[in-house]
């Protein structure tokens, strides 16, 4: 194991069921001696099979995969596992507690990857991930939604990545989570993902945006516990034969920049598209308006390829730069292997 500041009070490598958590060094004005207590489950099998490691919470506004991680990490026994499951339900407790995106003191912890030992916690925490829970791993799952800012149907996604073997058994895990949509996507936001770590490991990293614009439906819960469950008995974690739908989802292709629509001016946004909806390149999808200058015409901003509308933004409150609205080529499980 390597050395990390990190204890966990629990042994990864122990039988039967486990809850315990991860404790981080850290001083406070609140408490100079104290421990920041991140939860971590580890549920052995009975017989030898892979390990997968399950991760929500990475964001605190985003409560679906946290609320399918903590079901599955209460409700699942030894006898249910083959191999091993990891849970880690809410990997940031502090910005869960505060709903909010980023950890109190305004770390994206989605950008603290691989990490550093001698870092800050955030950085300490994603070094432990890296060095102790992804070796652990054949697959990582982690689970993020569109939050306060971002309106998405629920979907699995996964990153582009150009190992061939790895690729198809990362689209395959993709599409076994049975969401009527599915992402593949490129990071236009700066490195540093959880993910982007995982799968330089050569992990099987499935992952999901499951919904968004701060509330959750009882529809959103079913398909982010179902999907879950289907995916870790697709990759033979939990028993049971895991359910095929008899045609995946429509698969969105977001590999470019273009595809991402920013904010070119700070103001209100107003959309003129519904997800899901078919567009075409130059067609207006949204305007900004000038909240102190109402002799102003709006901005408007239009799609930049043809395709399918797979995220509008969810609050109007817009500053320049911000993501606005995500336009996917469609393609086919075919064209992604
Ligand atoms: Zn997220």
């Amino acid at each position: 194991m390597a050395t990390t500041p990190v204890h966990c009070t629990i042994d990864l490598q122990a039988p039967g069921k486990q809850v315990g958590r991860l404790e981080l060094p850290r001083s406070n004005n609140t408490s100079g001696w104290s421990h920041l207590f991140v939860p971590i489950v580890s549920i052995a099998g009975e017989s030898d099979g892979p390990t997968a490691l399950v991760v929500g919470g990475v964001h605190g506004d985003e409560p679906e995969g946290q609320i399918a991680a903590l079901r599955l990490a209460r409700e699942t026994a030894p006898g249910d596992v083959t191999g091993r499951l990891v849970v880690v339900p809410c990997a940031s407790p502090e910005a869960s507690r505060a709903y909010t995106r980023l950890w109190p003191n305004g770390v994206n912890f989605n950008r603290s990857f691989p990490g550093d030992p001698d870092g800050p916690a955030d950085r300490q925490l994603a070094h432990f991930f890296s060095t102790v829970l992804f070796p652990l791993a054949d697959v990582v799952v982690d689970m993020h939604s569109g939050g306060r800012s971002g309106l998405c149907p629920p979907w699995s996604e996964m990153h582009w990545v150009d190992d061939p073997a790895q690729r198809r058994a990362m689209v395959d895990a993709m599409v076994a989570w049975g969401t009527d949509h599915h992402f593949v996507y490129i990071d236009i936001a700066g490195t540093g993902l959880l993910v982007g770590e995982a799968e330089r490991q050569g992990k099987v990293v499935v992952s999901t945006e499951l919904g968004g614009g701060g509330h959750v439906t009882a529809a959103t819960h079913r398909i982010s516990q179902s999907g879950l469950a289907n995916v870790l008995r697709h990759v033979g974690v939990l028993r049971g034969e895991a359910r095929a739908r008899e045609t995946p989802g429509i698969i969105g292709r977001a590999t470019d920049v273009e595809n991402y629509l920013l904010a070119p001016e700070s103001g209100l946004w107003e959309t003129f598209v519904d997800l899901g909806e078919r567009v075409t390149a130059g067609q207006p999808v949204g305007q900004i308006h000038f909240l102190e200058r109402p002799d102003r015409e709006p901005a408007v901003v239009c799609a930049q390829n043809d395709g399918i509308v797979f995220v509008v933004r969810a609050i109007a409150t817009t500053d320049q730069g911000d993501n606005v609205a995500v336009i996917a080529r469609e393609v086919t499980v075919e064209e992604l292997y």
